[in-house]
């Protein structure tokens, strides 16, 4: 999975694990870094590897792997320092993901495929498509539709497609309980982060009528006053787009070793290019990330500046 692995990533990873340990196959999860509090819950994240604090047993396992799949990212440098054990890694490397643009001569196999909602969705179609959808038990259920919910906006997202109401029913008919799930994801935080939001919306927000676009920018202090964790800033970006004729929202969070950047938009703004070409990312057309290394405040400036070039498709 991905870095700050997201409710997809972790969901596909696990739904896969749950599958294949039917299977009879030796399988290991690896995060690249650690991940958000409201992850904790999901069926087996205590087995979960953060790369970070198991380096050692993970370069092991990397390197005795017969496979090593993929999911939720296409370009290994998502993967931040495990990039070079997984191009190192003799293993066949396979790809499942949703994202534009694979780096598709570092996968033996893959399936790529921009249209799917999300990699939750993808496991299952494999696991469907394998000819096993009897082994979808509640775990592998809860994972699924973690991610089906999380990349989908709770169902409410173009890409939400009617097979992905299917596959909501299908795992509903396990009998996973689907109420947990969104309570555990979105109702399971402290007090502070929603102090921290109040404070956000209020005090760093500016709303760019003429472009359509509303930003929003949080410095290292913001973090530290309200203890702001992985994960706790995760959807803030959605709240721009809540504003009325809003086509583009856009949230930069100083993080330690970069600034990074968070962009939604709504209809034709492609913001998978917006993002390649002025930070350093990508992601989907209507929602992408990036980062850069310059200063906070030379950030917001730079961003400001490429939205003149853009006024016209913004409007
Ligand atoms: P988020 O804004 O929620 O972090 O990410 C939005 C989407 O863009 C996700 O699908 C995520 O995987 C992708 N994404 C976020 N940051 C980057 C980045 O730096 N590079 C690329 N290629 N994709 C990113
Ligand atoms: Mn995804």
């Amino acid at each position: 999975m991905h870095q700050k692995p997201d409710g997809d990533a972790m969901g596909s990873t696990l739904g896969l694990y749950h599958f294949l340990k039917q299977l009879g196959h030796d399988v290991t999860v690896i995060s690249p870094t650690n991940w958000a509090n409201f992850l904790n819950w999901m069926p087996g994240v205590d087995h979960v590897l953060d790369f970070e604090h198991n380096r050692q047993h993970s370069m092991e396992l990397i390197g005795a792997a017969d496979y090593i799949f993929c999911l939720d990212f296409n370009i290994l440098h998502r993967t931040k320092h495990l990039e070079q054990p997984l191009a190192q890694a003799t293993a066949t490397r396979i790809l499942i993901d949703h994202h534009q643009q694979p780096q598709v001569e570092m996968f033996r196999y893959g399936v790529s495929d921009t249209s799917k909602s999300s990699t939750c969705e993808m496991v299952y179609d494999l696991i469907i498509g394998s000819g096993h959808a009897h082994l979808i038990n509640i775990p592998v259920a809860e994972c699924l539709y973690t991610g089906l919910m999380t990349d989908t906006g709770s169902f409410r997202f173009p890409a939400t497609s009617a097979a992905v109401h299917r596959m909501a029913a299908h795992l509903k008919e396990t009998g996973m309980n689907h109420t947990k799930v969104h309570e555990n994801i979105y109702d399971s935080f402290l007090e502070n982060r929603l102090r921290f939001i109040g404070h956000a919306l209020l005090n760093r927000m500016e709303v760019l009528y003429e472009y359509n676009t509303a930003l929003m920018y949080i410095p290292k202090s913001d973090l530290q006053r309200f203890d702001i964790k992985t994960g706790d800033t995760e959807g803030l970006v959605n709240y721009l787009l809540t504003i009325q004729g809003m086509k583009l929202g856009a949230i930069v969070i100083d993080r330690d070793e970069e600034r990074k950047w968070s962009f939604r938009s709504k209809g034709g703004f492609d913001v998978n290019t917006f993002a390649r070409q002025h930070f350093e990312g990508g992601g989907h057309m209507n929602a992408a990330g990036g980062r850069s290394s310059d200063s906070l405040e030379q950030t917001v400036k730079t961003f400001k500046q490429i939205l003149e070039q853009y006024q016209n498709q913004l409007q």
